[in-house]
């Protein structure tokens, strides 16, 4: 086996906030659920029960809608996963490990996203964080209504956002990556913003907007606009 020439050329990062603008529901298990407890509970970080943003969440979100974005929809609607080298959605947000090289490692990493230090001040100090939103469903003959308790994070709660991204040069001085930075993760994060994070999108839920956002170096990032 020969050597390989491939090297991380650059690790970079985004930080900043998230901000709740409608109710945010990310579900959480159902087994953690109490007695007289919501019966469609938010996740939790278990340590200390607060609400939180998966990691897995976000960057769920970021390839379905980045998916759609460069068409690269397969006809049985599962994951997309061509593993071809050069492919966007597989270089930046991964295909399941196999035998062939294909477009190499996951570029992107994104944490868990926690509270942000002015929530958890706000929170400490009694604030409220949640609500519980009852949404009725008519029954169609008879009028009754069927209410349906759902735990939302309240919108103005802010989380943190960290992403870290790997530039791989594959012979190309790191060139496709660099690319597919501003391409992919940053217009990623934009197609969010235009549409939702967690369950109930269509009902209003779920609309957040990407605040403060800074790189490796503490220079600020802007969002591309969608319609270039
Ligand atoms: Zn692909």
């Amino acid at each position: 086996m020969n050597e390989t020439t491939w090297h991380i050329k650059q690790l970079k990062r985004i930080r900043g906030k998230i901000r709740v603008l409608t109710g945010l529901h990310i579900g959480g298990s159902p087994e953690r659920m109490e007695i007289g407890g919501v019966d469609n509970p938010i996740i939790r970080d278990p340590a200390n029960g607060e609400p939180y943003i998966p990691g897995s969440s976000l960057k769920g979100k970021m390839r379905s809608l980045m998916e759609w974005h460069l068409g690269k929809l397969q006809d049985d609607g599962k994951v997309h996963d061509c593993r071809s080298p050069d492919c966007p959605i597989c270089r930046v947000f991964g295909c399941p490990a196999s035998d062939k090289v294909g477009p190499g490692p996951t570029r992107l990493i994104v944490r868990d996203c926690m509270l942000s230090e002015e929530a958890r001040e706000n929170y400490l100090k009694g604030a409220e964080i949640a609500e519980i939103k009852h949404e009725n469903s008519i029954n169609r003959i008879t009028a009754m209504a069927n209410p349906r308790p759902l735990e939302r994070v309240l919108p103005g709660v802010t989380f943190d956002l960290d992403l870290v991204y790997r530039v791989i040069d594959t012979g190309d001085d790191g060139r496709t990556d660099t690319d597919y930075f501003q391409k992919v993760v940053l217009k990623a994060l934009a197609l969010v913003e235009s549409d939702f994070l967690g369950g109930c999108g269509s009902r209003g839920c779920g609309k957040v907007r990407f605040e403060d956002l800074k790189d490796e170096k503490g220079r600020k990032l802007s969002l591309p606009s969608l319609e270039s």
